[in-house]
């Protein structure tokens, strides 16, 4: 079964909500080691997308996509909206004008969201950012969408890794964004970005469900 525009403006809704569920938590994780503003970022950001789509949604994943893109670098100061935005304009542009996405098409559209935020934060993996969920979380959609499972399927499995991948700058001495300005001291929490990055991709597989 196919992923179409609505399929993606749905989505798009249901990472709003979550977002907002998560809006205390994530200016919590910021207030330790940024400037506890991440919740309310994202937040503001992604109801303005479901604002945008409100009024009307575009006909293909990919203008969906960048329409998100667009709303996020626009109504997001800091450094996450730019992270995120540039990451949807690049999966919207690699989707092009296809109609409908296969399991392959979602991993493909993760993929080159992972190329745009790289390409534009420069983090690597390791660094204690939103890429260290990324990473594992496109790497683990690739895994099974080349295994042939569905849409929900390659969701879940990275939103599991995404999970798994935040966890991991725990221990992990920031190296990008506001954190980094902690060195050492920024050891022992978990990245608002990388939280945020799981917390999207779980509401993804879920909305793909
Ligand atoms: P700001 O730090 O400007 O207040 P946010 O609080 O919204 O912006 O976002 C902070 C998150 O952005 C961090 O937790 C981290 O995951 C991510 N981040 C910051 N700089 C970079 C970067 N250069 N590359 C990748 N991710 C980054
Ligand atoms: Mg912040
Ligand atoms: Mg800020």
């Amino acid at each position: 079964m196919g992923c179409t525009a609505s399929d993606v403006a749905r989505a798009l809704r249901a990472v709003s909500e979550v977002v907002a569920e998560h809006r205390d938590e994530l200016v919590e994780l910021d207030r330790v080691i940024g400037d506890a503003d991440h919740g309310e970022n994202l937040q503001r950001g992604f109801s303005a997308v479901v604002s945008t789509l409100d009024t009307a949604v575009p006909e293909t994943p990919g203008a969906v996509l960048k329409v998100a893109a667009t709303t996020l670098i626009s109504k997001v100061g800091g450094a996450a909206g730019p992270l995120y935005g540039t990451g949807f304009l690049r999966a919207a542009t690699t989707l092009a004008d296809r109609s409908e996405l296969d399991p392959a098409g979602v991993a493909g559209a993760l993929r080159a969201g992972l190329e745009g935020v790289r390409a534009r934060g420069k983090a690597e993996q390791g660094d204690a950012t939103m890429v260290d969920a990324l990473i594992p979380a496109v790497e683990a959609a690739e895994r099974a969408a080349e295994a042939g499972d569905g849409i929900a399927e390659v969701l879940s499995a990275a939103a599991d890794a995404a999970d798994k991948g935040a966890e991991s700058t725990v221990p992990l001495v920031a190296r990008k964004g506001r954190a980094s300005y902690l060195g050492e001291r920024s050891v022992g929490h978990l990245d608002p970005g990388a939280r945020s990055t799981a917390l999207l991709l779980r509401a993804l597989a879920g909305a793909a469900r």
